[in-house]
């Protein structure tokens, strides 16, 4: 591994790019709100990465994009890099047929034995051929390059290249995404703590935020962080104890987030005044639908990512970066750039709520950029 210098996603994607809430950073490209009717998709609902309606949302996008790029034309076909295999696969097969492309898809996750690279043809709805590659090593991606102009998949000004951001063009999964999730795990810590003060019992914390993080309670808190992080507030608080909670879930008598949110609002009395006042705020979006409804969490995600880019002197060793830096994955940056130089269309998709990951206006005002525009050392091979 090597440090190839600081950079920032902004370098290969620009501003094509979308959070979760599907508001492009490119002014110029419409948000969510604007498209509702050309994308089929119902007034108020912002869709979700393996939906249908997020897919026609992006190919409405892409289109759009290349008229403004210097070689306005029509897309045929779609690359897409990301890091995992269901998600981003699915999202990968909706947009082949929400665009009416052919596709390949690069899926990596870095694991140790020898370089894999595996081929899986993906069904698509339209019946768009699509196939998806799946390798143990970002470096792969060059060999996935060889093999696209191999099969005379030529990637260049009719071709969309959608880049995954989490764990993908940043916090490499494998290799870097620890990194990603440390950052996340000190935000729910700093808010909790935060708003607990003094009687913070930081072990306790964490005890409780390891366990229910555990799939085997993504039922209760739908794999959720929002909803974990306001469950460690509320154990934190002492108005429940873990381990009677966890026995309740165990026999299905709390069955889920909801159920307990509405039991902790009928038993708020028993909440400090100031907490009281966060758990208004949150159940009220939670009845609302808002799915990141603990607001103050997701602002301390993006100051704990942010803290952690580019923070290493850059003299620093590459590996001590992947443990302590969320880093730009150089494979990702090398390739987009050489696609973008042949002409391609790129864009990039982030999951991440926008709260954690574009600066409050008192932020912004110090200075503060959204994560991809964000600077951070490049490591790859
Ligand atoms: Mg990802």
């Amino acid at each position: 591994m090597k440090n190839h210098g600081r950079a920032s996603v902004h370098e290969f994607l620009g501003d094509f790019i979308v959070y979760r809430n599907l508001v492009p950073m490119d002014g110029r490209l419409p948000p969510l709100r604007r498209i509702w009717e050309a994308a089929a998709v119902a007034q108020g609902v912002i869709p979700r990465k393996s939906e249908p309606a997020y897919a026609r949302v992006i190919a409405h996008l892409l289109r759009e994009a290349r008229q403004l790029g210097d070689a306005p034309g029509a897309l045929q076909r779609l690359v897409y890099v990301g890091d995992t295999r269901l998600n981003d696969g699915t999202a990968f097969a909706n947009l082949c047929s929400a665009g009416g492309w052919p596709g390949l898809a690069f899926i990596a996750a870095e694991r140790d034995g020898p370089q894999q690279l595996e081929f899986v043809p993906v069904t698509t709805a339209g019946g768009e051929a699509a196939t998806m590659c799946l390798s143990n090593r970002w470096a792969a991606l060059a060999g996935f390059d060889h093999y696209c102009r191999e099969r005379g998949f030529a990637i260049g000004p009719d071709t969309a290249v959608i880049v995954d951001l989490d764990k993908t063009a940043v916090g490499a999964r494998g290799r870097n995404d620890q990194v990603i999730d440390r950052a996340r795990v000190e935000a729910v810590r700093r808010t909790v703590g935060g708003l607990l003060g003094t009687g913070f019992d930081q072990e306790g914390f964490q005890r409780a935020y390891d366990l229910l993080n555990q799939p085997d309670f993504h039922p209760f808190t739908a794999d959720n962080q929002d909803y974990l992080a306001y469950v460690c507030l509320i154990l934190g608080s002492g108005l429940y104890g873990l381990d009677p909670l966890v026995r309740r879930i165990e026999a299905g008598e709390m069955g889920s987030f909801r159920q307990f949110i509405e039991e902790v609002d009928s038993r708020r009395s028993g909440l400090s005044l100031d907490l009281r006042a966060i758990h208004q705020d949150i159940v009220e979006r939670v009845r609302a639908g808002d799915p990141t409804p603990f607001k103050a969490f997701r602002y301390n995600e993006y100051q704990t990512t942010v803290e952690r880019m580019g923070c290493l002197d850059d003299g620093a060793a590459a590996e001590d970066m992947l443990q302590d830096e969320i880093v730009i994955t150089q494979e990702v940056r090398a390739m987009a750039l050489a696609w973008r130089e042949q002409g391609a269309l790129l864009f990039g998709l982030s999951d991440k709520p926008d709260e954690a990951s574009i600066p409050s206006t008192e932020l912004a005002a110090q200075g503060y950029q959204p994560i991809h525009r964000t600077e951070t050392h490049a490591v790859g091979e």
